[in-house]
């Protein structure tokens, strides 16, 4: 690292700015001078409460204690994600954080499965799974010798709040104001030509600095309309556009999972925390204006709202570049997948880490941004690609989106998945990507697609056997989750304990 302090400018202080924050000023606070720049009177996106266990990642990089965020930020304990309706109406399946049975070096858990269904000997998928078990049953606990992968629900006002107390005892300013303009470097003959040089606020402050992260959310203030990098547009594939957001009192115990009820132009969320439930319904404006769909999902509240309902747009896709000249955009301002599967919080801090281990101490090397887009290209379109897979794959035909999204074309690298384990059950997963085998195993069945035949090695066992594993498996998740006090219990134990 160089002596003199690198100026790193954080430009909006949502979930993505206040992550960035507590991380660089943890890990590298050392060597930077960081400021973070946000507006009251703009303020946030105020969504994006349900997490993935990769969260557990990040935490434990800023030496978080589950207990503590837990209880600064309301959080519940999710297992997965409940699919309502998605496959048809009335058909509903989990998408669980856990493995499906046990690992096998010659196939997958999957074909043991398929070979006991055409037998007649098994139950659903989800009953080879200690995650999958436990959300149905409402059951959860922290334990030294049983790692369940689980995830959290979160407030996340109180998270982005809780992060900004750690980022400011860390070393970081904050201020407060409205930026009103990006200067950018003219020095025609030199590389910094088109960099950013500082930020002016309303009030005239001028923040200068080496590298600025853009968190400024949809907006894409710096990356998007400073720097014109250029939007992929998804919308074809993820046509919903518009979500309405609406808190609710709690009124039943909360469930480890995150609820998502397919509606006839999209989906509803529900969230729940410790105090509160997060409703909102993500929609597609081509069929349903703003105004029936406040009233969709106004209609399909457990209790009465505590606030009045928002109406949020987007586009779904994602920004050409993610760090170009010395800007790197993370968060909303990146691009966005629509909240399907609790993606958007885990981008942000794949980028934050991405950003920590390619950091520009020496000047920016070019061979560091290409890797840097390169590696969060290939992260987005896998996880885009599993997005797509609930919409695509549906016997839903009771209206014009339904339709739409049943006849769409895909991507060819979803197409090609499909094709594999509409076949023979096969799955596969690439290098780094997020959703394992498991995952796709649990959504593409839930769906809808059985495969058609099992892999042959199965066959080694003969009926009795493959009955007795399976039967032993069943048993053994059964028996764990058994012993697990009920959720709520274990929440109220745990972060008094904290
Ligand atoms: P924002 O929260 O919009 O923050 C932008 C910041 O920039 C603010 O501080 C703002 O004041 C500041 N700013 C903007 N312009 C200026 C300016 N001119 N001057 C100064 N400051 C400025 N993600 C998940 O992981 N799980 C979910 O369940 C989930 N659900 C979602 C549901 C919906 C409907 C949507 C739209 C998103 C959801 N997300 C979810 C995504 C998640 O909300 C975001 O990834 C996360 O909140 C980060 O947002 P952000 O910080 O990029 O943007």
């Amino acid at each position: 690292m160089t002596t003199t302090k690198k100026r790193v400018v954080i430009a909006g202080g949502g979930t993505a700015g206040w992550m960035t924050a507590a991380a660089l000023s943890k890990l590298m606070g050392k060597h930077l001078d960081l400021v973070l720049v946000e507006s009251d009177a703009i303020g946030t996106v105020g969504v994006g409460e349900a997490t993935i266990p990769t969260l557990h990642i990040f935490h434990r990089l800023l030496g978080l204690k589950e207990q503590e965020v837990m209880a600064a930020t309301n959080a519940t304990f999710k297992l997965g994600i409940a699919f309502e309706n998605w496959r048809d109406t009335g058909k509903d399946y989990l998408h669980s954080f856990g493995f499906l049975g046990k690992d096998c070096w010659a196939c997958g858990f999957q074909h043991f499965w398929l070979k006991g269904r055409q037998l007649g000997m098994v139950g659903d998928i989800g009953d080879y799974c200690s995650e999958h078990l436990a959300a149905r049953q409402g059951r959860f606990a922290v334990l030294p010798n049983q790692d369940y992968n689980h995830a959290y629900h979160m407030d996340a006002s109180l998270y982005a709040k809780y992060l900004r107390q750690l980022a400011e005892q860390q070393g970081i300013r904050r201020v407060e104001g409205k930026i009103s303009q990006v200067l950018q470097h003219h020095a025609p003959d030199s590389e910094l030509n088109g960099h950013i040089e500082a930020l002016v606020l309303e009030n005239g402050e001028r923040i200068a600095g080496d590298l600025f992260i853009d968190c400024t959310g949809f907006k894409a203030l710096l990356i998007e309309q400073t720097l014109n990098t250029g939007f992929e547009d998804w919308s074809h594939w993820l046509p919903c556009d518009s979500a309405i957001a609406v808190q609710t009192k709690s009124t039943a115990t909360p469930l480890a999972y995150t609820r998502s009820i397919a509606r006839e132009s999209g989906w509803q969320w529900r969230i729940p925390l410790q105090n509160r439930t997060g409703n909102g319904l993500v929609f597609c404006s081509k069929y349903l204006s703003d105004e029936a769909a406040t009233q969709l999902l106004l209609d399909n509240l457990d209790a009465e709202p505590l606030n009045p309902p928002r109406v949020i747009k987007f586009k779904t896709g994602t920004r050409r570049l993610h760090w170009h000249k010395n800007c790197v955009a993370i968060g909303l301002s990146s691009g966005f997948l629509e909240p399907l599967e609790s993606t958007s919080i885990h981008l942000i801090q794949r980028s934050i880490i991405r950003l920590m281990q390619l950091f520009p101490a020496n000047g920016i090397v070019p061979a560091d941004v290409d890797e840097f887009n390169q590696q969060t290209k290939t992260e987005i379109e896998n996880i885009r690609d599993f997005i797509i897979l609930h919409y695509k794959v549906t016997d839903r035909e009771d209206s014009r989106f339904w339709r739409y999204c049943k006849q769409m074309t895909i991507p060819e690298s979803l197409r090609h998945r499909i094709e594999m384990f509409a076949d023979g059950g096969k799955v596969y997963k690439h290098g780094n990507e997020l959703f394992g085998e498991s995952s796709w195993i649990q959504v593409m069945l839930g769906q809808g697609i059985m495969p058609k035949q099992y892999h042959p090695i199965v066959d080694v066992m003969e009926a009795a056997e493959l009955d007795a594993f399976l039967s032993n498996i069943r048993s053994t998740v059964k028996r764990k989750v058994d012993a697990l006090p009920p959720h709520a219990d274990f929440i109220r134990h745990y972060c008094k304990s904290n």
